[in-house]
């Protein structure tokens, strides 16, 4: 069936009042936002609770592919809308509907009639009886089932009459752009990437932060992180990638510091730099990937000593309780993980310690870290100041 529209739901809870209109505006701007590198014209509306998309000239995949991909909708409808023409035609309609929907007509239905419109001559009950029987004598073959039908015919009777039987499962969460913008610490790992996509699945804005150390890692090795934050821009929309060269820094530490220490000394590095980029572009937490006793810098006390640097913003960290293969098992369902097991070396295996702490002693850290010297001072901050920036959308590398 070539569907003019598509009904959009969208979960209600906790979006009532001033915030479900900022909800619905936000939902609208990003499903305009996932449509316009489509073929095909696209008009996104709201309408009384409702947000319609009406579809011409386009490819059906491809447009429900993009509606996946908006967070906030739990579920694409596709939908035929009818102007009402009285209780006869409407039965000549869902008859056509059907006969169109479901070729095979050996199957079990219900119908499900509301009425925001009372002044519609039947109430719900008796459309739901009316239209049940007119399906049943146009398909003597299908049954009425109504606690488990297999399919569930909904009319609603609005200005228009909308008609329905498919709910294709949308992401859920909330639209980008209802919470704040948080700077995500991206690697080339299987986590990062994932706890990047939980966080926005919560309306948070992404940038993303590299921490790159060529020449021991190399350009694939960056590459492969764009390719990652390509992945999770189809669901956020473009993303600022900061690439810092940490080079200088990562062998000043490696010099001066116990190299049983050098994961957990860089990690603060990373931290502290990545509050600084955070700060510098309005985003309100950090973003990683760890999650509690996955390695060695991922214990509680390698934490706790990590953490200890940020002083400004929180950080957040989606994945702290989940097992890997629950991880692995959204990355595969976003289209990273195949990216992500790429062999490409990051800094942290480039760099890693035989025997690497499990339990740091912060004073013990910092006192590591006094043995660097001041010109690592200088060197945070020409990284910071040289960061590259790069744009990342889920249709091009700009
Ligand atoms: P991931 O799979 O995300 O790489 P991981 O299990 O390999 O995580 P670590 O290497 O200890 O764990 O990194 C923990 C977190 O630190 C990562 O999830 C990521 O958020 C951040 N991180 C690690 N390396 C880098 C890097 N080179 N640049 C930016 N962030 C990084
Ligand atoms: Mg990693």
């Amino acid at each position: 069936m070539n569907f003019k529209s598509f009904l959009i739901k969208y979960a209600e809870i906790g979006v009532k009042g001033k915030n479900r209109f900022l909800f619905e505006d936000a939902l609208v701007k990003q499903i305009n936002h996932a449509l316009k590198p489509l073929d095909g014209e696209f008009k996104v509306y709201k309408e009384v609770g409702r947000i319609y998309v009406d579809a011409s000239d386009y490819e059906y995949e491809e447009v429900i592919d993009a509606l996946q991909h908006v967070f906030g909708i739990v579920g694409i409808c596709p939908v035929v809308q009818v102007e009402d023409l009285g209780v006869e035609e409407l039965k000549k309609q869902l008859v056509s509907y059907m006969d169109e929907m479901y070729p095979d007509k050996n199957f079990t239905f219900k119908v499900n009639a509301r009425r925001a419109r009372k002044n519609y001559p039947l109430n719900s009950m008796e459309i739901n009886a009316a239209m049940g029987e007119a399906i049943l004598d146009a398909f003597p073959e299908c049954h009425v089932d109504v606690h488990t039908p297999q399919i569930l015919l909904n009319i609603e009777i609005r200005t228009i009459i909308n008609i329905y039987s498919e709910t294709i499962t949308g992401p859920g969460g909330m639209p980008i752009g209802t919470a704040g913008k948080g700077m995500l610490l991206l690697s080339g790992g299987i986590d990062s990437p994932v706890a990047g996509y939980m966080t926005a699945k919560r309306g948070v804005n992404l940038e993303a932060v590299y921490f790159h150390t060529p020449p021991y890692t190399s350009e694939r090795a960056k590459q492969k992180v764009m390719d990652l934050a390509k992945k999770v821009a189809a669901y956020t929309g473009p993303i600022k990638l900061h690439v810092v060269n940490f080079t200088d820094i990562q062998m000043e530490i490696f010099e001066h510091c116990p190299h049983e220490e050098l994961t957990i000394i860089m990690k603060r590095y990373f931290y502290r730099m990545a509050e600084e980029l955070a700060e510098r572009n309005g985003c309100l937490a950090l973003i990683t990937g760890e999650s509690i006793g996955q390695v060695s810098s991922q214990t509680m006390q390698s934490l706790g000593v990590i953490n200890e640097v940020c002083k400004k913003i929180p950080v957040f960290r989606p994945l702290i309780a989940f097992d890997k293969q629950d991880i692995v098992d959204i990355s595969e369902k976003i289209g990273t993980y195949e990216i992500s097991i790429e062999p490409y070396e990051d800094c942290c295996t480039t760099f890693v310690a035989k025997h690497p702490v499990t339990k740091p002693n912060l004073n013990k850290i910092k006192s590591s870290e006094e043995k660097i010297g001041d010109q690592i001072q200088e060197m945070v901050k020409k990284a910071i100041e040289n960061v590259e920036e790069i744009i990342i959308s889920n249709k091009s590398v700009c």
